[in-house]
């Protein structure tokens, strides 16, 4: 069931949105060689509940952590260990959802750790490039389907790939809402857009274009079948009554981008 938000709701989603982004410059602030993705997840877990807020990853389906941490070829819901220290070269997506006052916002940023390779840090500029090609679709008069599409294209333009088995969705008073949101998809198929439609848009992209995904055995965590290297990028944005969409988890009075 899709539910359309009022202007008191979103702007409980905007508040838990701009928790979120503050929780999310600390995190990167905290990304570099030797520190492990635990330690980036307690470091979340207190910027969130210092905020008010709830990590609603934590407990979800009997996951444990307040972040999802997806390391290299990795691509969503790598669950943070002490064991796993981040290296100079490597990349680190880190996927958060912040509860406040009801309301959820999503997120999620893919950081270099250190150095990287050029080519690596262009795949990843390009996957946050995806998720704004695909929202100029994200108005009133376009579809489901037009945002989709744009960020398919916009992707596979490049020879990376968009994985298929994992979408954005609808989000609100539950994490994940209807509609699904795909990376893929026909422009001018799906749902008509709405104002008060609130979604989490997240491109999902791997290096190589091959984008067949396996899960790991610890059952959450997954992989690009041929180990490329995956990158994630996302907001929360609301579909407005007229122009563009707000993204709620990129606050309006922010410098940059995080
Ligand atoms: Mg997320």
């Amino acid at each position: 069931m899709i539910t359309y938000k009022n202007e008191a709701e979103i702007a409980k989603i905007r508040a838990a949105g701009r928790v979120l982004f503050e929780v999310m410059q600390e995190v990167k602030a905290a990304v570099r060689p030797g520190v492990s993705t635990y330690e980036l997840d307690q470091i979340a877990e207190a910027a969130i509940v210092r905020r008010g807020g709830r990590p609603s990853e934590k407990g979800y389906n009997g996951y444990p952590g307040s972040i999802c941490a997806s390391v290299d070829a990795e691509v969503v819901h790598g669950i943070p260990l002490r064991s796993t220290l981040l290296r100079e070269g490597q990349i680190v997506s880190i996927d958060c959802t912040v509860e406040l006052d009801g309301y959820q916002a999503d997120m999620a940023r893919t950081f270099a750790v250190g150095k990287i390779d050029p080519s690596a840090q262009l795949f990843v500029d390009r996957t946050r490039e995806a998720f704004y090609q695909g929202i100029r679709f994200a108005k009133v008069g376009y579809r489901i389907g037009d945002i989709s599409s744009a960020i398919q294209s916009y992707v596979e333009s490049f020879g990376y790939g968009v994985v298929r088995v994992l979408c954005g969705h609808g989000i609100g008073q539950e994490m994940h809402e209807d509609p699904e949101v795909p990376n893929f998809g026909l422009a001018g198929h799906g749902l008509r857009l709405r104002p008060g439609l609130v979604i989490a848009v997240e491109p999902m992209t791997t290096m190589s274009g091959n984008y067949d995904v396996y899960r790991k055995r610890d059952r959450w965590t997954y992989v690009t079948r041929d180990h490329s290297l995956a990158a994630h990028y996302e907001n929360t944005i609301c579909v407005t009554p007229d122009g563009e969409p707000e993204i709620l988890t990129i606050p309006s009075d922010a410098k940059e981008d995080v």
